[in-house]
């Protein structure tokens, strides 16, 4: 059996996994990535875990082929290259050389979303399929591509930034410094703060002293509140016109849902094709996506980590 190791680094955590040839996960470890701390000292930490988890699992490093991480930000994947990455505060980072040379083997990067993208199309809810777009709605809104069986990353990996295309022109602003992203509108955050401003001026609502999450505020339209209601058709609505422009640019044959918001489930997907189906380009004609929820959840971006080696 040959092995593959995934790394997911995250702005929070360091997630680790050995993964086999098949794309199952063997082992997995964690350790805080202390993001404000010299980039060198966080591949330290990396190269500690990889070779900590080759240890607890008894595997000679001959075993593995390679290792695979998936990075948030703008990732140069041929050059080994973080160019620009936000939720670590890396510019221009070579991490690629710097990992290869801590852990000694030939080292892959890529996005984080993309990643993830990759794990459920290796052992996921797209397993098999070939063309595939993953929106994951959590903190921001990522996006991940498969075109072809591969990652499309764009020129100099810049490209399939899903969540800074503008849904609303002159919008809401957003964190990248434009106005009306779909991030701004369709992120689990963005849901907290329309309940949160629903809720302040409908103080009946059940939501009113409550910590607003996710979860919370689903619970709250379940139970029929007519503030979170109103909030959460609202916000399902971000959610419909987005999945129509992303099965209009790609016309996948799997569009996946992945992020916090996703714990939603059939219910949403169940929505989201019926609106996919009557509003996408030539829908009684031509091919129609299917919408559906990542299965991997926060395992996705290591296996698909891995998988940038094993594919
Ligand atoms: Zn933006």
């Amino acid at each position: 059996m040959r092995y593959s190791i995934g790394i997911d680094l995250g702005g929070t955590n360091i997630a680790v996994g050995i993964v086999d040839e098949q794309f199952q996960l063997v082992d997995t470890l964690s350790v805080p990535t202390q993001a404000n701390r010299p980039w060198k000292q966080v591949v330290a930490d990396m190269a500690r875990c990889v070779h900590t988890l080759l240890a607890n699992n008894a595997l000679d490093p001959s075993s593995c082929i390679g290792l695979g991480a998936g990075v948030p930000g703008v990732i140069y994947s041929s050059a080994g290259t973080v160019l620009f990455s936000n939720n670590l505060r890396w510019e221009h980072v070579p991490l690629g050389h710097a990992l290869a040379v801590a852990t000694g083997f030939p080292v892959r990067l890529s996005n984080d979303a993309n990643c993830a993208a990759l794990g459920e199309v290796v052992a996921g809810a797209a397993k098999g399929r070939k063309n595939v777009v993953l929106l994951t709605l959590g903190t921001g809104v990522g996006g991940g591509v498969i075109i072809d069986g591969k990652i499309y990353e764009g020129t100099q990996g810049a490209g399939a930034e899903l969540g800074h295309c503008t849904l609303i022109m002159d919008g809401l602003p957003c964190t990248c410094g434009r106005k009306g992203c779909i991030e701004v509108y369709a992120s689990a955050t963005a849901l907290v703060r329309q309940a949160g401003e629903a809720v302040a001026s409908h103080p009946d609502s059940i939501l009113a002293g409550k910590a607003l999450n996710g979860r919370s505020i689903f619970d709250a339209m379940h139970r029929g509140d007519p503030t979170a209601t109103h909030v959460v058709e609202q916000y399902k609505h971000y959610l419909d016109e987005t999945a129509v422009n992303m099965v209009n640019i790609f016309r996948p044959e799997v569009l996946l849902i992945g992020g916090g918001i996703s714990g939603e489930g059939q219910p949403l997907v169940d929505r989201l094709n019926a609106y996919v189906r009557k509003n996408c380009y030539a829908a009684p004609y031509a091919f129609v996506t299917t919408v559906k929820i990542a299965a991997l959840g926060n395992k996705a971006g290591i296996v698909g980590a891995a998988a940038l080696c094993l594919a």
